[in-house]
């Protein structure tokens, strides 16, 4: 069975990476369901599927910082709300400092951040051994200690997002992906179940099976 993708949309998201999954995620929960995604090959095969998923407020413009605050706020309970595991854990982040010069740069972005409401503690390089205990604090300055900040999977938190957006959206076709004809044009989806990827799956441009994520 196919879906004719529609001929007009109010948002036509292109790409399924992390930002993309975000953006439908984020416009379904506010009530924009005539939004389309489109990805060319499948969600996450970009470079979303190369991140390591580590997730620090510790960013250089307001604007950068308030996304990374707002995503950690979705990412609390994204696994609870979609059933899809993302394996977000709020760890903390550490900044060290081996220097005057380091740590005066760490405090400056500390002091930024704390514009956004994010909490950054300076900490003594024996608090940071403290947190970390493979630290040698002899060779610290100090450290910026943030502990909001977490690690999660970044392709299984994409997936969740789009399920996320796919529920709220809850048309059939919405979200789509390998969506080019032979002549590699955008023209149909082909819909798949609503199966999260399972761990250690490839994704890789090399494996020509599509990999389902629901629509
Ligand atoms: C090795 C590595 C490690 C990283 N580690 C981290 C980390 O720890 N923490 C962190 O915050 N960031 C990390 N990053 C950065 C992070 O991966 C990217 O910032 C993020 O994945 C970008 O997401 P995106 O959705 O913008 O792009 P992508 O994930 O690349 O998504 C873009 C999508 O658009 C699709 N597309 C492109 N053109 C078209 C088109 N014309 N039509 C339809 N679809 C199209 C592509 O197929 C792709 O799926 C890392 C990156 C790499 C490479």
């Amino acid at each position: 069975m196919k879906h004719t993708l529609p001929a007009r949309a109010r948002v036509v998201v292109v790409g399924g990476g992390v930002a993309g999954c975000s953006t439908a995620y984020h416009l379904a929960k506010r009530g924009w369901t005539d939004v389309v995604l489109v990805e060319r090959k499948r969600l996450t095969s970009g470079t979303t599927w190369h991140a390591a998923g580590l997730i620090t407020q510790a960013r250089p413009t307001y604007g950068t910082r308030e996304i990374v605050r707002r995503s950690l706020g979705v990412f609390r309970t994204l696994e609870e709300e979609t059933g899809f595991a993302t394996g977000f854990e709020r760890t903390g982040t550490l900044h060290l400092a081996d220097g005057a010069e380091r740590l005066e740069e760490l405090l400056r972005q500390a002091s930024a951040a704390r514009a956004n409401g994010i909490t950054a503690e300076l900490i003594s390089a024996e608090q940071a051994a403290e947190l970390f205990p493979p630290l040698y604090p002899g060779d610290l300055a100090g450290a910026v200690y943030y502990p909001d900040d977490g690690r999660g999977n970044a392709t299984d938190t994409t997936m969740a997002l789009a399920a996320g957006a796919r529920q709220a959206l809850a048309v059939p076709g919405r979200l789509a992906h390998r969506v080019r004809d032979q002549r590699r044009r955008f023209h149909h989806i082909q819909p798949q179940a609503a199966t999260p990827p399972r761990p250690g799956e490839s994704r890789g441009e090399e494996d020509e099976q599509p990999v389902p994520f629901g629509l």
